[in-house]
Order: structure tokens, then sequence, then C-alpha cells
């Protein structure tokens, strides 16, 4: 099969969270198995900046959009088996972030994902036939709404099957409805059934009502998203295109994110041998100028500092954290808590270290470093930080929601079963609750080397996921 992964993020070339990570290994994964795996995404200024030089694959490539012609280069990089397209366009994607800043989106997002959209179908041509087209997320929705209106005849698309996977209900791409038309999207679509959202175009919509098949990154998230609770208002459409909907947990890509290999490291080490990870620890320590202490439980975020991650409860919460351990955080995101943590770090200087930055390097020093690791998500679709935490041997605490209550089970001291700690209710009491729990459990040193040896044995790599979603590209 030709599959095509329409992403706007992908490791290593443009990140900001997990769908980077998932389309930076699934098409490798992928054309392990013998398909042909390409990707296309926005010529972001970032990639530049990442160090890689895609080269020209056509020039002057011509689109109407809105009445109007409009010109774009199609660039290409190979990259592990997988040819990665580019498409540049530097009034839309030449900008210092991906979406927008942290004081907000960027304002024109529609027309940069719309435009996105019309830019991929005007590729095809130049790449290829393709079997399935795999969008994800709301800045691909557009894709299947062109191809089921405008291209519904066309030779090169009539056998094209698309899959389009969510990962985030939250980000929905909602703009105004003034630009429905300039988008070249007609006035017919704009109802219930069609793509209008409580009187706005949603960008997702339109890729869950035309797309062939739906599907999110974990069963557990593929459930709750039914709900009024997780659905974000279209969980009544979700239902109604139940049948359509699959639930595939993503994977890890292991020859990145693996204590033996990791490059970032003080000290490589592996699940035979854990003895490397007091060095990383030490390191981290100094990184963040935190008084090192083999006795004391070091805890660890990585994240997008958003309501989404529980951060509130983290904040509300610090003082008794402090009590018995010290804590570090890698985010960015929101203004309002990139200010908060920053003060934290001042308040409780030597027990909190703050970074409010992106930094690869740095995530991968505290995934090796740090003894447990807090997911307190209000939802989480998948999560990865978990699942790349077991193999360090960094113990995941995480509230039991979508991809995190999937992946992580309760340790019992009495059974020795179990990989992590998880608490229910996104409540203050409940945060701290589960911290003490996996504190206890830290202080005796017999059960908490049991809980690592069953961290470190937990196996989520791509093989089975891939062979999860050829399955189902081969039933579309
Ligand atoms: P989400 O996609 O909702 O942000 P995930 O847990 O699925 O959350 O994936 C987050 C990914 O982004 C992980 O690879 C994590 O290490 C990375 N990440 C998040 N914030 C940062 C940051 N400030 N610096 C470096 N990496 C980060």
């Amino acid at each position: 099969m030709n599959i095509l992964f329409i992403s706007p993020e992908v490791f290593p070339f443009a990140k900001t969270g997990g769908l980077a990570d998932v389309i930076g290994a699934l098409p490798e994964a992928i054309a392990k198995k013998g398909h042909t795996s390409s990707i296309i995404l926005p010529y972001y200024q970032l990639v530049k900046k990442n160090g890689f030089k895609p080269s020209v694959f056509k020039k002057n490539i011509s689109l109407r959009i809105d009445n109007r012609e409009e010109l774009f280069n199609l660039l290409l990089l190979k990259h592990n088996g997988v040819d990665v397209y580019f498409i540049e366009k530097n009034e839309y994607y030449n900008r210092e972030f991906l979406y927008g800043t942290p004081q907000g989106d960027y304002f024109d997002n529609a027309f940069r994902f719309g435009f996105y959209a019309k830019a991929i179908l005007a590729s095809i041509p130049h790449i290829g036939k393709q079997d399935i087209l795999h969008c994800n997320d709301w800045q691909s929705g557009l894709v299947p709404l062109y191809i089921k209106t405008h291209y519904q005849n066309n030779p090169i698309f009539n056998k094209t099957k698309v899959l389009f996977t969510i990962h985030n209900m939250a980000y929905q791409g909602l703009f105004v409805k003034d630009v429905v038309p300039y988008l070249d999207i007609s006035w017919d679509l704009f109802n219930l059934s069609g793509v209008e959202f409580w009187d706005k175009l949603s960008f997702m919509k339109a890729g869950i009502v035309f797309s062939d098949a739906i599907s999110t990154v974990s069963k557990g998230y593929s459930k709750e998203i039914l709900t009024a609770e997780f659905g974000f208002g279209l969980d009544g459409l979700l239902r109604a295109k139940e049948k359509d909907l699959y639930g595939i947990i993503n994977g890890v890509d292991y020859s990145v994110w693996s204590p033996s290999v990791d490059k970032f490291i003080a000290e490589k080490y592996d699940e035979k041998d854990l003895g490397g990870k007091a060095a990383c620890k030490k390191d981290l320590a100094e990184a963040f100028e935190i008084k090192y202490n083999a006795k004391r439980p070091l805890i660890a975020m990585i994240t997008r500092l958003a309501e989404q991650k529980g951060i509130d409860l983290v904040v509300n919460m610090m003082t008794d954290i402090l009590k018995d351990s010290d804590f570090v955080i890698l985010g960015f995101g929101d203004e309002k808590y990139n200010n908060i943590f920053q003060e934290l770090a001042k308040k409780y200087k030597g027990k909190v270290g703050v970074s409010v930055k992106f930094d690869n390097a740095l995530s991968h020093k505290i995934e090796a470093g740090a003894d447990m690791f807090l997911m307190p998500s209000r939802y989480e679709p998948c999560g990865l930080n978990q699942m790349y935490s077991l193999k360090y041997a960094t113990v995941p605490i995480v509230r039991a929601v979508g991809g995190l209550d999937d992946t992580i089970q309760n340790f019992n001291p009495a059974t020795k079963k179990g990989n992590g700690f998880k608490f229910k209710d996104a409540t203050n009491e409940a945060l701290l609750g589960s911290i003490k729990e996996a504190v206890a459990i830290f202080k005796n040193k017999k059960l908490w080397d049991e809980l690592l040896k069953n961290c470190v044995l937990c196996d989520y790599s791509w093989e089975s996921s891939a062979e999860q979603y050829l399955k189902l590209y081969k039933n579309l």
C-alpha cells in the first residue's frame, strides 16, 4: 500500500507535543513492513532551525483558492526509509512558532491550514497516487472534506480512503463562519450534519464527518470521547459514527527513548543494571540547582503548560509535595503558568527546579534522572511520557484517565504487581494521596526495586500498534 501521513508536526523536524513523536515513528514502522510511507507537513522556520535542509522536489505548484491562483514549492527529504515532503509557503509557515505564540493562536490559522489541505491535494499528483491518507488532528481536517466534495470524480483520488486520527478532542480548529467562502467550502455544508459547530466552522468536525474511518490514540480515550465529559461537544457526532471509530494505543520509539542508547544522559543504563541512574539523577539535580540527595525522591514533569495537564493541582499542593520530595518541571505554554512556575522556583530555591522552554535534550535528562514522573492530567488521549518513564525506571504517578489508565496499573505491595501509582479524582487530595503512596514505597528499597523491575519490563514498542493500523488500512 501507499500511505501518506498528513500531520502538522513531525519529530525530529518540528515538534510541540506527542503527535510529533507518533508521526516521527509510525510511518517508519509501517515502511519496515513493506509498504510505502510518506509524510507531508508545512515547511516551518523550526525545520530549518533544527538543521534540516530538504531539497526542492517541485517548484511553483499552483492551486486555486478563493478564486485566485496561489503558488507553493514542494520540498523533499529522505529520512529513515520515509519520504518526508514539506510545503514551502513562507508567508504562512516561516514563523517562530507552529500554531501561535504564548499569547494566543495566530490570527490566520484557518487560512494557514486551509492552504495546507489544498496544497496536499495539489501535491499528490506529483508524489503519486495514494491508497490511504492518514490525517492527524484538526489541522488536516479539510483534506477529507475537499476530497469528498471537490475531488469526488478525480481519478487520482477515487480509490483513496481517509483515516482521521484524533490526538486531542479539545483542539478543534474553530473559526468564525466568515472564512467559509474564502476556503471554498460550500454554505450547503455549514449545518449540523456538516462542518458547523455552534455557528462556527470546525476543522475537526470536517475531519470526522468526511473521513472513511476515525481513530484515537488509546482504547480508553475512544470510549471516553463518546461522553459529554470528554467529547467537547462532539460526543453526539462520534456516537453516531461509533462503528467507524477505533482506538489504537501509541507506541514508543525505543531507538530514541531508551536509557541504553540515549545520547543526552549522563550515564547509560539498561533494564539489567540500573546503576547509571544515580549519575543521571546527580546530573539532573545539578542542571536544576537542586541539592542532590539519593534518599529523597525527585519528582518530575515534562509538559505543555495547559489546564489539560492538571498543573493547577500541582501548584496547589506544592508545599505538601516538597515535605518529602524535590520537584523539577520542564514546561512551556500558557503565559499564566509560565509565570507561576518561575515564581515557585524562586520561592523554593534548591527544592524546585523550573525550566520554561521547549528543550528536547533536557527532556531526556529528566526521564533518566528523576525517580518519579507526574502526570495528573484532566484528560489524556494517550500520553507518552508515562511510557517513556517506564523504560527509564522512573515511576509514573498518573491520573486514571484515557491512555494513562490503559498503560499504568497501581502497584500493590502485597502482590508486588503494578507499574506505577494512579488516582481517580482530579482533586488536590487525590493527587497528594498518590504521591504519598509512592514516597512510602520509595523508602522501602526492596519494594521499590520490585516496582522498578515491573516498570522496565513493560513493552510499548510500535510493533503491535503498527500492525493494528495496517489492519485498519487494509479494511478500508
Ligand atoms: P501532548 O501531546 O498532549 O503534549 P504527550 O504526553 O502525548 O502530550 O506528549 C508530549 C511530548 O512532548 C513528549 O515527547 C514530551 O517529552 C514532549 N514535551 C512536552 N513539553 C516539552 C518541553 N517543554 N520540552 C521538551 N519536550 C517536551
